[in-house]
């Protein structure tokens, strides 16, 4: 009998693929919800776009701090959207080990199975954050 073993570099190309099958399943679950913007890097945050359109940096509309609202800070570090990110994450509020590419993309980390929720939850928020900053936008 034939035996095959999978080698590191095999392995790793099967997660990867694995992991971009489940970044377009999920996808799909969150159509209405804009996943596939937030999956795809179309989410812009409050900072980059003053600076896209040569304004002064504007302060964060949910704390109110003097920070500069990059998108990481609206989406993990803003106090104003404590309570919000919390109640959407859960148990998985505390992203810290997290990959950036999950962090910023909600990308299916390698640091938790592949059929997690909080990947799903991960998405979900990050999608909110997106929703927000477009409100904010264009209410102004
Ligand atoms: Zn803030």
């Amino acid at each position: 009998m034939l035996t095959y073993s999978v080698g590191p570099e095999e392995r790793q190309h099967r997660q990867g693929r694995d992991r971009v099958k489940k970044a377009r399943d999920l996808r799909k679950l969150g159509e209405e919800r804009c996943f596939f913007q937030v999956l795809s890097g179309a989410t812009v945050g409050p900072a980059a776009l003053a600076v896209m359109k040569r304004q002064k940096p504007i302060k964060c509309n949910w704390c109110h701090l003097d920070v500069v609202p990059t998108l990481h800070h609206v989406t993990w570090d803003c106090k104003g959207l404590q309570q919000e990110r919390c109640h959407i994450l859960g148990c998985y509020a505390d992203i810290e080990n997290r990959e950036e590419l999950q962090k910023r993309f909600g990308w299916p980390g390698r640091r938790a199975p592949l059929n997690d929720e909080s990947h799903e939850c991960i998405l979900r928020w990050l999608s909110c954050v997106r929703k927000k900053t477009l409100d904010a936008r264009y209410s102004q």
